[in-house]
């Protein structure tokens, strides 16, 4: 089997409200989605989805995935999709770095792979969960109670796990949110408090050490591993760690230097499934658990995440961001699974399970093709 064709398209996808984080530094109102279909000279056609969270949170860019694609599609046709670390080689080697650009390729390779050997890619990455993974609500920094509502409009559909970002200098008012929410926290709900890097390391020790009896995990409380590891050496709180699990080596080194406690693995940042399952390994291996996340996205990126989170054992899995609440727009209307009453599971559609309504992506802005 070869891949033929790459025909690439580009969406702007709608918040439905205006999204804060870093205590306010950073807004973001709409994203730039890249959708990619790549065809095969054996008729199975896969597709993959590669949405950054703007281009200010993590370096990550829109544009750059399409100009990423453009540079790696020579190397990348007549190669057979079922074999993704041929493929992730290639384009590695033609692209070093940019894994952004190349998480929907790769995705689209396993949907193909799983349409050929007939199984969910939850299946192919070992083994899919019975049960259901937890879709976690991301939470908009502002005021105590306007988090609280905002989770309390999630719990009214079944959410049971809560992203809130904390952040800022204004360290009062972070322990401020943090105690309020704890205190209306409901028995069975994962809160976790994510920092998303703006704290410095004087105001990560006040307040995790100001809540420490709480015993509440925070995500990315500073801005790199070694800031991390300095607050861990003068904090006792669980930490959770995503924007600096980038490769396979930081995973390895936050496991063997007891970094943190939970990797938050984001598909598009890490550069799709065949790289971050290698990480969720060694996760497992180490006794550290995983977040699962989209770095934003429609159905389709939700539903590759959910793929991966189903294939981690209960004990590992926290939970799994769904995105497509938080959109204004659906590219696939009446095709694959959806988050029901806070619950995400994989249903055994081969492949990826979801496909697009090409109606609404429009022409493709670019197609690669042999001949
Ligand atoms: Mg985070």
């Amino acid at each position: 089997m070869k891949i033929n064709r790459l025909s690439v398209f580009q969406k702007n996808l709608p918040l439905k409200d205006p999204y804060w984080l870093s205590g306010g530094r950073l807004k973001f109102e709409v994203l730039d989605a890249t959708f990619v279909k790549v065809e095969t000279d054996a008729g199975i056609t896969g597709w993959g989805e590669g949405t950054p969270w703007g281009n200010t949170y993590v370096p990550a860019h829109g544009p750059g995935i399409r100009a990423g694609i453009e540079t790696m599609a020579p190397a990348l046709l007549g190669l057979d999709p079922r074999q993704v670390e041929h493929v992730e080689r290639a384009m590695d080697l033609n692209l070093p770095g940019h894994l952004y650009a190349k998480q929907p390729i790769d995705m689209a390779c396993w949907d193909i792979m799983g349409q050929a050997f007939d199984l969910p890619i939850a299946d192919l990455l070992g083994g899919k969960r019975s049960t259901g993974t937890p879709a976690a609500s991301s939470v908009s920094s502002g005021e105590p109670d306007y988090m609280l509502d905002i989770i309390k409009s999630y719990r009214d559909r079944g959410y049971v796990a809560h992203s809130a970002k904390v952040g800022g200098s204004d360290t009062d008012k972070d322990i401020e949110r943090i105690r309020h929410l704890e205190a209306n926290r409901l028995a069975n709900e994962i809160l976790l408090y994510d920092v998303n890097r703006s704290w410095t390391r004087r105001e990560a020790s006040i307040v995790m050490n100001a809540v420490a009896d709480l015993g509440v995990t925070f995500e990315q409380p500073g801005e790199t591993l070694d800031d991390i590891a300095q607050i861990r050496s003068v904090t006792t709180s669980p930490i959770s760690v995503d924007e600096s699990l980038v490769t396979l080596q930081d995973a390895t080194r936050i496991a063997r230097d007891g970094i943190a406690d939970v990797f938050g693995i984001k598909l598009n940042r890490v550069g799709g499934l065949t790289k971050a399952r290698r990480m969720r390994d060694v996760a497992i291996a180490h006794g550290i658990q995983i977040f699962v996340m989209a770095t934003g996205g429609t159905a389709m990126a939700d539903i590759e995440a959910a793929h991966l989170a189903q294939s981690i054992p209960d004990a590992f899995i926290r939970a799994c961001w769904s995105c497509q609440d938080m959109l204004t727009v659906d590219i696939a209307p009446g095709s694959g699974q959806r988050c029901v009453n806070g619950l995400i599971t994989i249903d055994d559609t081969p492949g990826l399970g979801i496909v697009p309504d090409e109606a609404l992506l429009g022409e493709p802005v670019a197609v690669y093709q042999i001949g």
